[in-house]
């Protein structure tokens, strides 16, 4: 059976003051990157959220939609973690709109099931819920042919655990590759070589 189509809400934008990175910035950018997963890795969930939010709306804002949504759900994991509940299910909201917007439906699939994983560890289960719920309603295929499809998947070469040029963890099932061997860095583009 075919659901949702018809039945599509949106959840709403953030509202507020947006921070911005400076005009031009693009190498300070990937050093903030840097620093914003290395701050996720200790712990300084505070921060790395900060920095994470502000690299997402910079990335949004010169039309880098494949990374925007990745340092969204980063941003929201980080500001969950910090105890920012309110702006953390926000940014998590808007990462996994901006992949439904852009119809990248395995990808939004994968994503949202792992945030979902995530958020009931974390006892956070009404929000999980609403996110599974939410995902009902934008996928246009049932959810198990998703789940098909990625069981299905060609077998890959394994990735190392962090893109070496930017430091983000990478996960296997939820990265976009670029040929057999290579594949993209979900938060700085650039490629990951295979092994
Ligand atoms: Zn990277």
């Amino acid at each position: 059976m075919r659901r949702g189509r018809g039945r599509r809400r949106r959840f709403p934008l953030p509202r507020g003051p947006r921070p911005r990175l400076p005009r031009g910035a693009r190498p300070r950018a990937h050093r903030a990157l840097q620093r914003a997963h290395r701050l996720m890795e200790s712990g300084d969930y505070a921060n790395a959220a900060e920095i994470f939010e502000m690299l997402a709306q910079g990335a949004r804002d010169r039309g880098l939609l494949r990374q925007a949504p990745r340092l969204y759900l980063q941003a929201g994991k980080a500001s969950l973690l910090s105890g920012q509940r309110d702006r953390g299910a926000e940014m998590l909201r808007l990462g996994l709109s901006l992949l439904a917007e852009a119809q990248r439906w395995s990808q939004l699939h994968q994503a949202s099931t792992r945030v979902v994983g995530e958020l009931e560890q974390w006892g956070e289960t009404e929000l999980a819920e609403e996110i599974r719920q939410w995902l009902h309603t934008q996928l246009p295929e049932d959810e198990t042919a998703y789940q098909q499809r990625a069981a299905q998947a060609p077998r890959r070469p394994s990735l190392p655990l962090h893109c070496p040029s930017c430091g983000g963890p990478v996960r296997p099932d939820e990265v976009e590759w670029l040929d057999a061997t290579t594949a993209e860095c979900p938060y700085c583009g650039s490629g990951i070589r295979g092994t």
